[in-house]
């Protein structure tokens, strides 16, 4: 079981990013990392609370499309933000604050990178995630004192013991 990540207006890109589920909690691990490190506006710290969020409570269910996202007419921007925050983990942003060694999400993130690049999103006027412009509620952004993470809807995602490593890892 796993989730599976799309870009079906691109016929002509990369193909799709398929990830198991424990390969999917790694994936919104780092580009939460990544996102509360860069983040400045309500659409970029909406963006990333659907990291901070993703696969708590949808095992297997949490896969999305790219139009999905709820793209406005800044789009290009937007989209330049999903980049940054992409090449943001590339660079392992906080992953010393990570109890595991992540040996395959590299890969995958260049393979999701090609995948937004060769996107062009479209404006989506009733987005079902909601119209990302008006800024979280500012309890979803209290940060973890450990981990300087969102807690979002479920908590900090480094300190949730159903998907992280109990013991430390050794280095
Ligand atoms: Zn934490």
């Amino acid at each position: 079981m796993g989730n599976r990540f799309t870009a079906y207006a691109e016929s002509a890109g990369p193909g799709d990013l398929y990830l198991s589920n424990g390969g999917t909690d790694v994936f919104f691990d780092v580009l939460t990392l990544a996102g509360c490190h860069v983040a400045e506006t309500p659409w970029q710290q909406n963006l990333v609370l659907l990291f901070a969020d993703g696969h708590r409570y949808s095992q297997g269910f949490a896969g999305f499309d790219l139009g999905e996202i709820p793209w406005t007419v800044d789009w290009p921007a937007e989209k330049e933000f999903l980049l940054r925050v992409i090449d943001t983990a590339l660079g392992r942003h906080g992953w010393h604050r990570l109890r595991y060694d992540p040996p395959a999400i590299a890969g995958q993130l260049a393979r999701y990178r090609e995948m937004v690049v060769a996107f062009t999103p479209a404006p989506v006027d009733a987005p079902r995630w909601g119209d990302w412009r008006t800024a979280p509620a500012p309890a979803l952004l209290t940060r973890c004192p450990e981990h300087d993470l969102y807690e979002g809807e479920a908590g900090c995602r480094l300190c949730d013991p159903s998907i992280q490593p109990i013991e430390p890892i050794e280095h």
